[in-house]
Formats: structure tokens, C-alpha cells, sequence
């Protein structure tokens, strides 16, 4: 069989399963019935649910000690299981840790059913020898597919599933865990028969599930296949950027084949990570908090603008050369240029941190004249000397005359969305732009708009760092309309 989808079920009473099966029948290619879940479940029960399937089934039933809920004994488990055989299911999932008799006889009794023989470790990923080891012992009992699942500690984990895949024709492999999501999405590039995804967020039948949904429509499942570019987002919460909804939905209708994930990574898996990246040909990766200044000493290449502001946001691999990018500059850039002109133009920029140095130098580069204003001085006064511009404290910021204010502090961020740093009187008729994009409109740009100014929203910045990005990997130009589209639709999730 070719890599599929498998919708896995889990619900206690036999109206949810069904209720469930027929919404999960519409995108998944199998749909696994887990028996352990139901309780009281009898053969009337299971004939029911394998009588009203339409799509091709694995019946499973986990004991305890299997990660699963059956409390029962092991006769009747094995009774429902050979049940489920003659009723002709089409696949069956046992633990090789299964009594003898359940292991060898089911085996025995097998028709048209195919088994799937099982081991799970919850705890690790053992080493690739090892789980070779173990795949050669369930080998010998002659299943028809193997599945063999562990844990991930470290993102770095799913790098030895992805290298115990290989050339195995019958091996369903991937990793649990937050940190195993990147290889129930890419396991099927590397060679895993199937990937499993649950109904909904809140009805996973295993740590780290994702919904058949999200595998479906977010990454584009259906499409992945072995020559497809890795992207993703090198983050310690990647999981909370917006940028896969952008660029995969880009990808999808520009038949690309490219996907986009969240590399979920804390700093000491970083080292580790560059190595695996490298050595699976990853394409390319956008970098966020708290990666941006220690990403680049794995680069070949840096941009000398992205040299100068001190950080790299955007990673391309050009056959096996990775050159780093700043982004964050041609954005603001692009979100200020949307609204107004720049030319002569003076400007206030509050904050000295990352994003501002992004802008400053972005400003430099055109030209302005711009004041640094920070609550830490001395940040302001050693980016300002590095720019050759003047600098304050946000206490002083009235001495100085601008058009344009610019806040690159995260005050006003969600959850602190009820503060702004200036005071409104100094926004009267001016542009006022807020990197923060969380809210929408922050606490400053609502101000703003109170006291006439021209308001330039954080997101634009994101956007257009975005479809930088999205050029840099491809080649290609996103549709600008609709990765604004699917941008507004994702922040008004998050903002409600
Ligand atoms: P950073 O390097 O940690 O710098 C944070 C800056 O904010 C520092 O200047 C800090 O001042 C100041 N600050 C923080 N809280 C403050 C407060 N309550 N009052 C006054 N100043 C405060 O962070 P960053 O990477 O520059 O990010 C800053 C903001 O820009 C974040 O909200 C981020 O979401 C946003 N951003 C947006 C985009 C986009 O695409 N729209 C891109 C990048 C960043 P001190 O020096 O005194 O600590």
C-alpha cells in the first residue's frame, strides 16, 4: 500500500463512533477502531461498528500495559479480536508484546485480514540498532506490516525514525510526544506505509496526534511524498507561528512541492538539529525566538545587511550551502511603504531590541533621520552609535520632531494588550506603526486612530517578511491577496 491517512477513533460509546466515523470518513483513507475505548464492548458491538463502515478498517485493542484502556480479560480480548477477523476487518493491530496465544493463533487464524504487528515505547527513541533489533524479532513472525512508534525527548529523535525508515517496505514508524510531531507529517516522505491523525484536538488516542484535519488541510498530507522540500520554522514555541497556514496554503495552490512545519527547538537541541538538517537536505527554514543571533554560526553564507543587524531570520539551503537572511527589515519596510512614503520623512523608533535594529537599519538604509528611544538607555545609545543617530530616553521623547512612530517594544502584546509606552498626545497627525500583531490593533494604533494618525498594523510586517521568505525558498512570488486572507482568518483565531 501506498502512505495513507488514518483517522484513529477512540470513543467510548458506540453514537460517537459513529457520528465521528462518518465525518472522518470524508478525509481519511482508513479508519482505525479503537475497541479498547468503548466500554462493555461485546461482539454485538463490534459487528454493528464493522457492519456500518465505508472505509477500510484497523481494528486495535490496547491493554493498559499497551498504552490502551481494555480492562478485560485476555480470553475475551482475544475472542473480539478473531471476531473482528471473521467479519472480515481489514487490517489488525497486535502489540508484540500479546500473549502467545493472542500473537500466534490470531496469526494463524488470519483470512483476508492483514496484521500489523506492534511495539510502542513511551518513554524514548531508542537507538537506531536497537529498534533494527526489534524490527528484525517481529520480522520473524511473518505480520503483514510492522509498526514500530516511540517517543521523542528532542526534536532530534525523529531524525532516527526517518533514518530506520529507509528502505523498509513494510514498516509504519513515527514518534510521539510534542516533540515527534514533526514525523507523523513527514514520516510518510521517508518511507511510512501510514501516519495517523484524530477526529479533534481534544480526542487524541495518542500524545502528540494530530487532527486528520490539520494533516489534511494545514500540510497537505496528501501531497507529500519523497521529493518534496522540507520548510519549516526553527523555534522554541514554533508551534504557536502563523506562517504554515501561509505558505503551505501557497504551496497547494501553486502545486509546489514544498512543505512548511514548526521545528519546535530549545537551544541546547540546536547544535544537533543544524547537523540533521543538513544531513536530510532540508530546503531552507524561517528562525524565531530564541534562535535568531546563535543561527548564524551554522551559515556559509550571511547577507551583509542581515551581518549588520546582528541576526537571521530566514535559512536557505542552495545545495548544501546555507545562507542566512534578515527578513524582518523588508518587511517593516514594505508594511510602512504600503501606507506612506517615506521621503524625508523623520522618524521615532521605541525600543533597541531585535525588530529594532531590523528597522533602524532599514531606516538607515533609506535614509531617514530617526531618534532611538528606550527604557534601557544604554541599548539605545550603543544601537544609535552604531548608526551614527540620536537616542533618548522615553521620557524625552517630546524634545524631538518626527512624522513617523514606530513601536518595536513588545508592550502592548497580548496578554498585556491594555498598555501602550507613548503617550497619546505625541500620535496627533502622525503615522503611527506597531510591530506588535497581537491584537490586531494594539493599544497604541487605537490611540492613534483617535488622534488622526495614519495607522500601519504589525501584521503587514509579518506578511511581507513572509512572502520574502516564501521568494527566497521557491523562486516564486505567493499570492500576496490570499496569504493576506488566510493571515486575517488565523489572527482572528488567536484573538478570540
Ligand atoms: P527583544 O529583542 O526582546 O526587544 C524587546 C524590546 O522591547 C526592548 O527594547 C525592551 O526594552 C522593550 N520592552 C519590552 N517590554 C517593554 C515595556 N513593558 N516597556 C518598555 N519597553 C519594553 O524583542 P524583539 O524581537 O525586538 O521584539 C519586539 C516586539 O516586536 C515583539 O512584540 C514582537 O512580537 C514584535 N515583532 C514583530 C514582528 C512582525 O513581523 N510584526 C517581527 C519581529 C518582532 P529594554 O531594552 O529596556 O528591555
Amino acid at each position: 500500500m501506498n502512505s495513507k491517512t488514518c483517522l484513529s477513533l477512540g470513543c467510548s460509546n458506540i453514537k460517537d463512533f459513529f457520528n465521528n466515523i462518518n465525518k472522518g470518513e470524508k478525509y481519511a483513507d482508513l479508519i482505525e477502531l479503537r475497541l479498547d475505548y468503548i466500554k462493555n464492548i461485546d461482539e454485538e458491538i463490534l459487528t454493528e461498528l464493522l457492519k456500518n463502515k465505508k472505509k477500510p478498517s484497523i481494528i486495535t485493542c490496547r491493554l493498559k500495559k499497551e498504552g490502551g484502556k481494555f480492562e478485560g480479560e485476555e480470553e475475551k480480548r482475544f475472542e473480539l479480536l478473531n471476531r473482528a477477523m471473521a467479519l472480515g476487518c481489514d487490517y489488525l493491530d497486535i502489540e508484540y508484546s500479546a500473549s502467545e496465544k493472542t500473537g500466534t493463533e490470531l496469526l494463524k487464524n488470519k483470512k483476508k485480514t492483514k496484521i500489523i504487528c506492534s511495539w510502542h515505547n513511551f518513554k524514548e527513541t531508542p537507538s537506531i540498532e536497537e529498534m533494527e533489533k526489534i524490527y528484525r524479532k517481529i520480522k520473524k513472525l511473518n505480520p503483514d506490516l510492522i509498526k514500530i512508534v516511540t517517543r521523542a525527548n528532542s526534536i532530534n529523535d525523529n531524525f532516527k525514525i526517518f533514518e530506520f525508515l529507509k528502505n523498509k517496505k513494510d514498516l509504519i514508524s513515527f514518534s510521539m510526544g510534542i516533540k515527534g510531531q514533526i514525523s507523523r507529517i513527514l514520516a510518510p516522505k521517508y518511507g511510512s506505509l501510514l501516519t495517523y491523525g484524530s477526529i479533534n484536538s481534544d480526542k487524541t488516542t495518542a500524545d502528540g496526534q494530530i487532527t486528520i484535519d490539520d494533516l489534511k488541510k494545514v500540510y497537505n498530507i496528501d501531497m507529500i511524498n519523497e521529493n518534496t522540500g522540507i520548510l519549516g520554522v526553527i523555534g522554541s514555541y514554533a508551534e504557536n507561528s502563523l506562517s504554515r497556514y501561509i505558505h503551505n496554503t501557497n504551496f497547494r495552490k501553486q502545486h509546489l512541492n514544498y512543505i512548511y512545519i514548526p521545528f519546535k527547538i530549545d537551544p541546547a537541541e540546536l547544535p544537533e538539529f543544524m547537523i540533521n538538517f543538513r544531513k536530510f537536505s532540508f530546503a531552507g527554514a524561517a528562525v524565531t525566538i530564541p534562535h535568531k543571533i546563535e543561527i548564524m554560526k551554522y551559515m556559509d553564507k550571511i547577507e551583509d545587511i542581515a551581518k549588520k543587524i546582528g541576526a537571521v531570520n530566514t535559512v536557505v539551503n542552495r545545495e548544501g550551502k546555507l545562507a542566512g537572511y534578515n527578513t524582518d527589515y523588508t518587511g517593516a519596510i514594505k508594511a510602512l511603504e504600503e501606507k506612506i512614503s517615506l521621503e524625508n520623512k523623520k522618524a521615532l523608533v521605541l525600543g533597541a531590541g531585535g525588530a529594532s535594529r531590523a528597522i533602524c537599519y532599514a531606516l538607515k538604509e533609506k535614509g531617514l533621520d530617526f531618534v532611538i528611544a528606550n527604557r534601557t538607555l544604554k541599548k539605545a545609545e550603543s544601537l544609535a552609535k552604531e548608526l551614527n543617530v540620536k537616542f533618548c530616553s522615553l521620557q524625552d521623547i517630546n524634545k524631538y520632531d518626527y512624522h513617523i512612530v514606530i513601536n518595536s517594544t513588545a508592550a502592548g502584546m497580548y496578554p498585556d494588550t491594555e498598555s501602550s509606552i507613548i503617550d497619546k498626545k505625541y500620535l496627533k497627525g502622525k503615522i503611527v506603526f506597531d510591530m506588535v500583531y497581537r491584537p490586531m490593533i494594539t493599544k497604541m494604533l487605537r490611540e492613534g486612530k483617535e488622534m488622526g494618525a495614519t495607522i500601519v498594523e504589525g501584521y503587514l510586517m509579518l506578511l511581507y517578511q513572509g512572502i520574502r521568505q516564501y521568494k527566497l525558498w521557491t523562486g516564486k512570488e505567493p499570492d500576496v491577496e490570499l496569504s493576506k486572507r488566510v493571515l486575517f482568518k488565523q489572527l482572528k483565531i488567536i484573538n478570540t
